[in-house]
């Protein structure tokens, strides 16, 4: 026999100044089963929840109704108060007058109809709950990292220091994205290798982590705690052990014009390289696709070079399985680049560059050593454009969103303009100033005042070449749109941040959400900016939207310190909110009849096959169970089950069929 308690709150005016609260909880006190009916301002309150307590254990209670705002936000609380006084915590309900009903509707007595209906239908729903238990699921106390830029390493390095062992997967040859490549950082222009480079050697000796360059994630299973991951170590075709870095096979390699993807294409490597001297591991790849052995089968020319017999033509790519608990996504951006400006000639003349590759020609260990030369004669440029929000803030190049770090660089770039070439003009053109963050507004200030950059703005429309220079023709806004015209020697496009190549496909494998833009998404935009929406990967840096360095790194730090929180615990505890095939009191009886057609429905692979096996161990039938580690409670497996041999726990068809009935 039921004895349930129905609990209405006003939420402060949020209900009661809608709905007739003091009636609803008259109205209710006559439903069959209802033996205890009040209303109160805010049953979250202390005293609210002390008043459900003492009535569980003055009145019998064997069910709770809570009527009040969306569970979201306060379901643990009343289940936590209830379970305080004896009750199973999953006989307590929660029936959304908030959200459901006075937030939607106008104050009358339809409005204050509708509410008690909402209580009725929840009154009969915890008639027909059963008690459930949390499940318990063990900790695997290893984090995987994806990506090695800056994000990476200091994800990996905190949750290292934290105790716990870190695998650090990065696809290229080396540790260290985009920061590496950068030549000064603003604002404090101080040379990002130098900061960096001490982090990636840290990283590569810190006994907690194991760096896999080269390699990608292949696959991953599981869930929160427990997740098996398929990395595939790609093939350097040398052996790591063997190699010391001497660098002599790099020497004489005979293919020295393949275009240098760390510079940008503004150099060339050879077709056995290592991406940048500091690189960290600081061992060689061959690219087979250019390298002259693996095109036409001859050569060998590093294999005679080297001196410990490192070089391994015929080694394959190598899948690893690893056990994790974790995973942080730190996998980076790119920067937009080709045929998206048509208008700026950018990819058809040499001396219009993006960011990335100003950053090389002006890095100290870039293609020209870090001497102002534009790439089409070596000349040193005397007058240069930088443009930004080149692509950023544009519709029609698909990117409205803003870059966010194009006008500091920007800003750094002209300066380092200016400071390379002191008797040089630099111009940028620009849209408005975005320089929000310590030091930032200062900065850009300073590039005007003290090094004399100036500043148009306005958009350019067009920029073409006439003889030696480049002009650049554009408009300026301040001055009531007149026109502008610059003859440059190179020009700078700020081009806009996008979400990496790949990372699509990547969150659709990992099942986390991803915006339009395919930058990964954040579980709650402000309560949760690190958590994705699955349980277990977090987020670090331009992974999820365009970030400068010092955020980046504390983001990182705060994914890091969300995976040592998990790991503090040796089990963790889950909502039994999941899926269960029913069975009869014999289990042969099952009401499944092994289709497994939601097998193939399930899209967290949470099914699994049973055999039912007789008393003299003969299979008398193999039938559907649930892994509910992995299910997620999602229904889909119920809505494809063709015998109803399937019910979610907390929502099985008895209960929806009872709530659908009272009304
Ligand atoms: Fe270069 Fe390939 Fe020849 Fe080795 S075999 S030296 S990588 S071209
Ligand atoms: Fe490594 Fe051999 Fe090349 Fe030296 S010559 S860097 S040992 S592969
Ligand atoms: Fe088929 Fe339903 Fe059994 Fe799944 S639970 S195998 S859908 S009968
Ligand atoms: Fe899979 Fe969803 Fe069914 Fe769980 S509820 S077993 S996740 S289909």
């Amino acid at each position: 026999m039921s004895r349930i308690g129905v609990f209405t709150c006003h939420c402060g005016e949020n209900i009661g100044a809608t709905v007739d609260c003091a009636k609803v909880a008259e109205c209710t006190r006559s439903v069959p089963g209802v033996v205890h009916s009040v209303d109160y301002k805010y049953m979250c309150s202390d005293p609210g929840q002390t008043m459900i307590k003492e009535a569980i254990k003055e009145h019998g209670l064997t069910g709770v109704v809570v009527a009040a705002c969306s569970p979201r936000m306060h379901e643990p609380t009343f289940r936590a108060a209830v379970a305080q006084a004896g009750l199973n915590p999953y006989l307590c309900e929660m029936a959304n007058l908030r959200e459901h009903c006075s937030w939607v509707h106008e104050k009358g007595e339809v409005t204050t109809e509708k509410a008690a209906d909402l209580v009725r239908v929840m009154v009969e729903k915890v008639k027909h709950n059963q008690p459930l238990h949390p499940i318990k699921v063990p900790v695997t106390k290893r984090a995987l990292v994806l990506g090695g830029g800056i994000a990476g390493i200091q994800a990996a390095l905190d949750i290292a220091d934290a105790g716990h062992q870190v695998v650090l997967v990065e696809k290229s040859p080396s540790i260290g994205g985009h920061m590496s490549q950068l030549s000064e950082t603003f604002p404090t222009l101080d040379c990002s290798q130098c900061i960096l480079t001490p982090r990636m050697v840290e990283a590569a000796r810190h006994p907690n982590i194991t760096l896999m360059t080269y390699s990608e994630l292949e696959k991953l299973e599981g869930f929160i705690g427990n997740f098996k991951a398929t990395i595939r170590r790609k093939a350097r075709k040398i052996d790591e052990k063997l190699c010391t870095g001497c660098g002599l096979c790099i020497q004489k390699c005979p293919q020295k014009k393949i275009k240098d993807e760390f510079n940008e294409g503004l150099g060339n490597r050879t077709a056995i390289y290592v991406p940048f001297p500091q690189a960290v591991p600081n061992k060689p790849v061959i690219d087979t696709a250019n390298c002259t052995f693996f095109k036409a089968g001859k050569c060998k020319v590093c294999e005679k070079m080297c001196p410990t017999g490192a070089i391994r033509y015929e080694q394959e790519d190598e899948l690893v399985t690893l056990e994790v608990g974790a995973l942080v996504l730190a996998t980076g951006f790119k920067v937009m680049r080709t045929d998206k400006f048509p208008e700026y000639g950018y990819g058809q003349d040499p001396d219009i560059l993006d960011g990335l590759q100003f950053e090389r020609l002006a890095s100290a260990s870039g293609p020209t050593l870090g001497a102002m030369k534009r790439p089409s004669d070596g000349k040193e440029p005397e007058t240069v454009v930088f443009l930004a929000c080149s692509g950023s803030r544009d519709r029609s190049k698909g990117v409205p969103y803003c870059s966010k770090i194009c006008c500091m660089y920007t800003a750094k770039h002209a300066m380092l303009y200016r400071h390379k070439v002191h008797h040089g003009k630099a111009v940028v053109f620009y849209m408005d100033i975005r320089s929000g963050g310590k030091d930032y507004d200062e900065f850009v200030r300073r590039a005007i005042e003290e090094d004399d950059v100036q500043y148009v703005r306005g958009r350019v429309s067009r920029i073409y070449r006439d003889g030696d220079k480049l002009v650049v023709k554009g408009a300026d806004t301040l001055q009531g749109g007149a026109p502008v015209e610059v003859r440059a020697d190179m020009v700078v496009l700020a081009t806009a941040v996008q979400s990496q190549d790949g990372s699509e496909e990547l969150a659709q494998k990992l099942h986390v959400s991803y915006d339009p833009y395919h930058f990964f998404a954040e579980s709650h935009p402000k309560l949760k900016p690190v958590e994705t929406n699955t349980a277990g990967i977090y987020l670090a840096g331009a992974c999820q939207a365009p970030r400068d360095i010092p955020e980046t790194v504390a983001q990182a730090s705060g994914a890091a310190a969300k995976v040592a929180a998990l790991f503090a615990r040796d089990e963790l505890t889950r909502e039994p909110v999941v899926a269960v095939v029913n069975r009869l009191p014999a289990p042969q009886f099952s009401y499944c009849v092994g289709c497994f057609l939601c097998q193939s429905a399930c899209p967290y692979q949470a099914i699994e096959q049973e055999e039912i096996k007789g008393r003299d161990g003969s299979v008398l039938k193999v039938v559907a169970k649930v892994n509910a580690g992995l299910c997620q409670g999602c229904g889909t497996c119920v809505a494809t089950c063709r015998t109803k041999a399937i019910d979610i726990q907390g929502f099985s068809n008895e209960q929806i069929f009872a709530e659908l009935m009272t009304l």
